[in-house]
């Protein structure tokens, strides 16, 4: 999962800071490396470093990068080790210099046809990033083969499969696109005469930004230093190759990954989260003393139940905020280690309680196994685990970074057998059929990690043998 971000700026330069604000807001989509790359007309300029935004693009380093077009990213690992070759944005370099990037979000299913497919016509590539093989598809076609822009990025949608959100900088446009199906979110807004882009609502908002809108899936939005105009999916684009694919949109952004004051997808995170809290909620006749949520992802579902159950809320285990997300941190071991260091329970506050301890999923375990067992030390009588979205059983393709099956915990236990494994005296997730029920076109949805059944035919597109075992 990563975080994406651009600015036009029609009046002055400073569109980097600008940028910067958004990636500052989107740091919980990733928090590896972040780079903003701008342009002031004649060529591109670059930097991106491994860290956290704030520490990255100090007032110096802003200065430098002027202009009066941006892109920005933030980046968490799901293709492509956590190394700077990887980050993004990429700026690809011509004969005529730096003067295309590239930055996106999600996950390429055919990532090993496409790039080999271009490879065999003399294109090099210096990274194994997605955003990487995006950027030398559409300057290949429009370089080599003489194709515009947005009929090079039409060419990408029908033969580069799985999700993507990405903008593409030259040096006087930006192109603002979506895949045909729409995986990750992506929206604009109006500053003033500016046109500003995020993957989150919650970005646009720090901005000031007024008419914010989704980019469709399948669309292109062009903005030029006189005009924006949209170039929407094109039916042609399926000519031979069938339907055009119907919309596909990640379910877990709503659950776990975007920020709760964010809107996307035609939805409220927060809302939909409470809503979720309420049908769990739905599933329980004993009365609780108490019902918490793991913060801070938990926290409106775990709402939603109280709300609808008229049980107290309260914030009964304390996060540390520097911890960052464990889920992230690259190997088992820091995993254990920050699960401890990011959260402790309240004195006194546990104890002879009945307590109903909300998260919003659980992959591997880990960290709720951790948390239940802190509760009871905390003196609590029971504890009662209830779970804001169904069993994650399958790896996700298309750009959350779920672990392989077998790292699953849905996938090796049972209910029970889970249940004891993370010691709670009670286990419900939330069903399937429930969760359509808290969006408003549950049919737009991919629900690929609960359910296995993936939108995009990955068989045809695996990219390595162990891959295919994993499936
Ligand atoms: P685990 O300890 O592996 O069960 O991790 C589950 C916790 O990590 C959940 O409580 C979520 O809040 C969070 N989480 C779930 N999926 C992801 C993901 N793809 N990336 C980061 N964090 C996640």
């Amino acid at each position: 999962m990563c975080g994406i971000a651009a600015y036009f700026s029609r009046s002055e330069a400073g569109a980097a800071a600008q940028v910067m604000l958004a990636l500052y807001s989107q740091q919980h989509r990733g928090q590896e490396s972040s780079g903003i790359t701008t342009t002031n007309g004649k060529f591109l300029q670059m930097h991106k470093a491994m860290g956290y935004v704030k520490e990255i693009f100090s007032q110096d380093v802003l200065e430098q990068l002027n202009g009066f077009a941006a892109i920005g990213h933030v980046r968490y690992p799901t293709r492509g080790s956590a190394v700077l070759t990887n980050a993004q944005p990429y700026i690809i370099e011509t004969l005529s210099g730096p003067i295309y990037a590239i930055a996106s979000n999600g996950d390429i299913v055919n990532y090993e046809e496409v790039a080999l497919e271009l490879q065999s016509r003399g294109v090099h590539f210096t990274s194994t990033n997605d955003g990487e093989l995006l950027g030398r598809f559409i300057v290949y076609h429009h370089e080599r083969k003489g194709l515009e822009i947005t009929e090079a990025i039409q060419l990408l949608m029908k033969r580069v499969r799985g999700a993507y959100s990405a903008v593409f900088l030259t040096r006087n446009h930006l192109y603002i696109f979506r895949d045909i199906q729409g995986f990750r979110p992506l929206l604009m807004g109006r500053v003033g005469d500016d046109i500003a882009v995020a993957s989150e609502s919650c970005a646009l908002d720090i901005l000031h930004a007024t008419e914010i809108r989704e980019v469709q899936p399948g669309a292109i939005i062009v903005v030029t230093p006189n005009t924006t105009y949209e170039v929407p999916l094109s039916p042609a684009l399926f000519s031979g190759v069938g339907e055009a694919p119907t919309m596909r949109q990640c379910i877990f952004e709503l659950i776990y990954f975007s920020r709760p004051d964010s809107y996307e997808f035609g939805e409220y995170v927060y809302e939909v989260r409470h809503k979720i809290g309420a049908k769990l909620a739905s599933y329980d006749d004993f009365e609780a003393d108490v019902v918490i949520p793991v913060p801070d992802s938990a926290n409106f579902i775990a709402l939603g139940y109280a709300d609808a159950k008229g049980v107290p809320f309260h914030m009964g285990l304390i996060r540390n905020h520097y911890v960052g997300r464990t889920f992230i941190r690259p190997d088992q071991y820091l995993r254990d280690e920050s699960v401890r260091q990011k959260f402790n329970p309240l004195k006194d506050f546990f104890r002879n309680k009945r307590v109903v301890v909300v998260d919003d999923s659980i992959v591997r375990g880990t960290t709720i196994r951790k948390i239940i067992r802190m509760i009871q030390r905390a003196g609590a009588r029971e504890v009662h685990l209830r779970i804001g979205s169904p069993p994650v059983r399958f790896s996700c393709f298309y750009g959350i970074d779920t672990p392989t099956r077998q790292e699953l915990i849905a996938n090796n236990m049972t209910l029970d057998q889970i249940r004891e494994y993370v010691g709670a005296d009670s286990l419900k997730y939330l069903k399937i059929e429930d969760l359509r029920n808290c969006v408003n076109q549950p049919n737009h949805f991919c629900y690929a990690c609960f359910t296995g059944q993936y939108p995009v035919p990955k068989h045809a597109y695996l990219r390595t043998s162990m891959e295919k075992e994993q499936i």
